[in-house]
């Protein structure tokens, strides 16, 4: 049943450390067999020569908007965006309206991921009720609905005995407690990294320490109750260090970096271009390379995009008053693999591996590799393809790139779900 066959692509495998042409074979939804020159003949066949076939990628941080702000976006225009730009599955993060805090809200996503949805949809339920960070949310009934992790993204939790306690529930039901970290005392209105930039633009700063000292206070708690901690959207090199001297202690904390933040820096502020303002802000060029070279050097267990899409009217105001946030889903791939593969900064195995074996682990579901049995969930990459990128052409019902009008070498062309191919640009 639904036999199919993948010919002749550039397998790249990072689980298996596999980067070699084969022809992988599908039935029910599962891959069979990954060989070099397959004789069979199923009914379907895709030629992939001179294409690369890599496991399918996984967005782990994905803000879908539904319920409640579907002018932003769907579940169904952000799965459609998310298929577009190469990613087989995304993890939607809590902070819908209502808040994903409770069962109901699980099973909602869920049954409208299954009727709408192209790629597969993970919730991730709130951290406490309402976002509010004083009450722990029902973390087990939201994980037997189906969440994967929990996560008050978008907001900090700036209580740390709340914090310990989350980690201490996670523990329990086996998920990870994904932080977004973000000291508001130090934060204050700042809305640009602290620094040269903002303070020759006149703009209040968000500095480096906002996002460091939550860090470190954390990883210490995670140290303490022993929880699986993942920090979101790392932006700094100290972030990095500190991160390190809690792997080296034992602590099997994992991370993930953005898009934006590998490629740009606070210099991109400059004209006050308000799909340059995402939290955490876009931080110094010393910053950019040192979390280029921990992708680079399998540090970083994920690229995620934080897509965060926004209405063009509620950008369109000063730079200060704009909310926070980039839509990210259709230029990650392409913007990562011109602009740190194509220049030789990051192998495209540790590229592949942060895109899905990484984010696989660090979520504990399924994919992340190419061998018999796994889903077969592919993303195909196209290396010489070149376009440049238009938001009036993306899926997403947002177009808050800071990726506009880039030209770009190296493209997803093909996504394939459970052996089904739901997108096909080839
Ligand atoms: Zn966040």
């Amino acid at each position: 049943m639904d036999r199919l066959l993948l010919r002749g692509a550039r397998v790249v495998d990072p689980a298996s450390g596999l980067d070699g042409v084969r022809d992988v074979l599908v039935a029910g939804g599962r891959i069979v067999s990954v060989a070099a020159g397959i004789t069979e003949r199923p009914p379907v066949t895709i030629d992939l020569d001179g294409l690369v076939l890599a496991p399918g990628f996984i967005d782990m941080h994905v803000h879908l908007r539904e319920p409640g702000q579907e002018h932003k976006e769907t579940i169904a225009s952000g799965c459609a965006a998310a298929a577009a730009g190469g990613f087989t599955a995304i993890a939607s993060m809590a902070n819908t309206e209502p808040v994903n805090d409770c069962r109901a809200v699980t099973e909602m996503i869920l049954a409208e991921a299954r009727r709408h949805g192209s790629v597969r949809v993970y919730p991730v339920g709130a951290v406490s009720k309402g976002l509010e960070g004083r009450e722990l949310a029902p973390i087990g009934e939201m994980v037997e609905a189906g969440a994967v992790a929990v996560s008050d993204d978008g907001r900090p939790i700036e209580d740390a005995s709340l914090m310990r306690r989350a980690l201490q529930y996670a523990r329990l039901f086996g998920i990870p407690v994904l932080a977004h970290e973000e000291d508001p005392s130090l934060v204050g209105d700042g809305v640009a990294h602290e620094g040269p930039v903002a303070a020759r633009l006149g703009l209040p700063g968000w500095p480096a320490a906002a996002e460091d000292s939550m860090i470190a206070r954390d990883l210490l708690l995670a140290e303490d109750v022993g929880g699986r901690l993942h920090i979101q959207h790392v932006t700094t090199g100290r972030g990095l260090e500190l991160i390190r001297w809690s792997r080296a202690r034992g602590v099997p904390v994992t991370c993930e970096v953005t898009p934006h933040h590998l490629t740009l820096t606070d210099e991109a502020i400059e004209g006050f271009g308000t799909n340059y303002k995402m939290n955490p802000p876009l931080r110094t060029e010393e910053d950019r390379r040192a979390l280029v070279g921990a992708l680079a050097g399998g540090e970083v267990d994920a690229v995620a995009t934080d897509h965060a899409p926004h209405h063009r009217d509620e950008k369109a105001v000063e730079f200060r008053q704009a909310p926070f946030g980039v839509v990210g889903l259709e230029t990650a791939v392409p913007v990562l693999l011109d602009r740190l593969v194509r220049t030789g900064e990051v192998p495209l195995p540790a590229l592949v591996a942060a895109l899905s074996t990484g984010p696989a682990r660090a979520l504990g579901v399924a994919g992340g590799r190419i061998a018999p049995g796994e889903p077969a969930d592919f993303t195909v990459l196209d290396l010489e393809r070149e376009r440049t990128v238009e938001a009036a052409g993306f899926r997403s019902r947002a177009s808050n790139t800071p990726f506009e009008g880039w030209s770009l070498t190296g493209w997803p062309v093909m996504t394939v779900v459970a052996g089904r191919v739901i997108h096909d640009s080839r």
